[in-house]
């Protein structure tokens, strides 16, 4: 019996699927023991390696993720919201480490994963990076070190793929910096401004999205005041950071009381 944690990828033939595939081979840490796609997917029944064009893992794509957790140790699910809620149940129910990468989920979803987590390690985050995690950190210290002069805008840019807004990483974001001012952010969200809106509100945070071609995910937090501009940026050029960060939080949830948790947590930041 070996102590190297398996581990099962939902999701497979998506974008962060085959990434994820790709880094727990990669890894002396980690095993990869199944894999996941929905039902009536091409890939169902093939060997992943073989439908990702590459040699045979001798792992195939299975539309069973129960049969599949239960011979792992954590689940890693970069999948879309309902898909996400119901591996939450199946994970906890075979034990694994949910490492939730899925955003846009609702509050109502959210709430919903709290059962699941009575039972086993849930780490959701809508950003793995180690840069972006830092530059929450960085948000929140720059929010409460500035005063309402300073207007706060989140700026994100994303693939055309990509199907919601503003992008989970965006609203990490917009929360550090309400968290930094003392506000709730639900009181001082402004998204998306088209039209005649009137003049901006004292304390808003202000959100956009771009959306085109094959970026990756660009993140600006913009604090202007009259005569001076801070500008924090992350630039995310290759989706292998998001994939070490979900391995990362994979493995530290091993052993670790059920419960919620996310990747500053797993940094330690
Ligand atoms: P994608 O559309 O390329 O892949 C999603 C995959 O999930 C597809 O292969 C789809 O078939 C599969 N899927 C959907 N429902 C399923 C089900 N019921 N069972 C099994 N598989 C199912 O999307 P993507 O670009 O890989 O992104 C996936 C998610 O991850 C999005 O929510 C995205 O915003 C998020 N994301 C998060 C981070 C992060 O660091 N947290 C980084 C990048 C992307």
């Amino acid at each position: 019996m070996t102590h190297i944690p398996g581990i099962v990828i939902t999701g497979a033939s998506g974008r962060m699927g085959q990434m994820l595939i790709k880094t727990v081979t990669d890894s002396d840490q980690a095993r990869l023991v199944g894999v996941v796609e929905r039902a009536g997917h091409d890939w169902i029944g093939q060997d992943v390696g073989t439908a990702m064009g590459g040699p045979a893992l001798g792992v195939t794509v299975t539309d069973d993720p129960l049969e599949a957790f239960a011979q792992a140790q954590a689940v890693i699910d970069f999948t879309a919201p309902e898909a996400t809620l119901e591996f939450a149940a199946l994970a906890a129910q075979a034990r694994c480490v949910h490492v939730i990468g899925t955003t846009g989920m609702t509050d109502e979803q959210i709430a919903a994963l709290e059962p699941a987590a009575r039972h086993a390690v849930i780490v959701r985050a809508g950003n793995m990076s180690l840069g972006v995690n830092l530059l929450v950190q960085l948000t929140k210290k720059v929010a409460a070190a500035l005063d309402e002069d300073f207007d706060i805008e989140v700026i994100e840019g994303h693939h055309h793929h990509k199907v919601d807004a503003p992008s989970g990483t965006a609203l990490m974001l917009g929360e550090a910096a309400a968290e930094g001012r003392g506000v709730n952010l639900a009181d001082v969200s402004d998204r998306g401004r088209d039209g005649i809106t009137g003049a901006r509100q004292r304390g808003n945070i202000g959100f956009h999205a771009i959306r085109g071609g094959d970026i990756v995910g660009e993140h600006d937090v913009l604090f202007a005041a009259p005569g001076e501009r801070i500008v924090l940026r992350h630039l995310a050029t290759d989706r292998a950071i998001f994939a070490r960060g979900a391995l990362k939080a994979a493995l530290w949830g091993q052993g670790k009381a059920p419960g919620q948790y996310d990747m500053v947590d797993v940094l330690g930041l």
